[in-house]
């Protein structure tokens, strides 16, 4: 049962270089599994993310989340990206509610319940080592901090897809890792469809279940593995 499908799916981009970004690429990721997809920079992951969440539609092709044409913005979504993002005059827990006031139901809810959500938000922090961080504006958090916040954003709808696009990529070594355990859990613990788009090979064999290579120029899935082998617990 696949939560993901695109098959025979070809984009190219009006402003673009004629080439289409995508062409003919097909890919199947089951519910609950963790996928990576690997390939070098601008070989097309990020119009693939794009495709995927109905942010872009394509020329050609089909593309089913949860069973479903992609015809608009996937709601069930969570992204989260190489640069946060987070909005500098919100605090931190204020930028982690944002998805709320937009999404049903949590928009009509959130008026309600406020207290439980922000109960939620801050559990949330507190599992990614953000605890009690809440109240601080972006601007006064480091890198990773901030990243780790937009990581919690993608999860407070408790999205069925998590899409992650290089969020580790402007991270020190140290901190990478760390947060990789961090996904690690998150995704153990809720078992929802994660896609992590890495050029980072090793990030790939630590985290996901099966990567699927891209060659660019045509961007298309040229290879698929299974990551079967144990991995360390820590
Ligand atoms: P990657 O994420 O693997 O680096 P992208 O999906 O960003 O690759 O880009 C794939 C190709 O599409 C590249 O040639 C890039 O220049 C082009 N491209 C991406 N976004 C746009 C855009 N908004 N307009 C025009 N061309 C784009
Ligand atoms: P990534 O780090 O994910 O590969 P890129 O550096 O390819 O991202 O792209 C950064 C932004 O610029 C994206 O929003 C993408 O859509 C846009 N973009 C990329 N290539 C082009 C292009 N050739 N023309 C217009 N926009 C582009």
């Amino acid at each position: 049962n696949a939560f993901v499908a695109l098959k025979d799916v070809t984009h190219a981009y009006g402003s673009g270089d004629g080439f289409p970004a995508v062409e003919h690429l097909s890919l199947s990721i089951a519910e609950g599994e963790f996928a990576a997809v690997v390939g070098p920079s601008g070989c097309g992951k990020s119009t693939l993310m794009k495709l995927a969440t109905g942010l872009q539609f394509p020329r050609a092709g089909t593309i089913l989340v949860g069973g479903a044409p992609v015809t608009q913005p996937v709601r069930i979504a969570g992204m989260a990206f190489q640069n946060p993002t987070l909005l500098p005059w919100r605090t931190t827990l204020e930028n982690l509610l944002l998805p709320l006031e937009i999404v049903e139901p949590h928009r009509s809810r959130l008026k309600r319940e406020r207290g439980s959500y922000v109960a939620k938000a801050e559990r949330l922090l507190a599992q990614v080592g953000l605890k009690g961080q809440g109240g601080k504006y972006p601007w006064e958090l480091s890198g990773g901090m901030q990243q780790r916040a937009s990581l919690c954003r993608a999860l407070i709808h408790e999205p069925q897809l998590l899409l992650l696009d290089e969020p580790f990529g402007a991270l020190d070594a140290f901190t990478r890792e760390e947060l990789w355990c961090v996904i690690r859990d998150l995704h153990a613990e809720r078992r929802m469809t994660v896609v992590l788009v890495t050029h980072d090979l090793r990030e790939a064999t630590f985290l996901a279940d099966r990567i699927f290579c891209m060659s660019a120029r045509p961007g298309r899935i040229v290879a698929e593995r299974v990551v079967d082998f144990p991995r360390p617990r820590d």
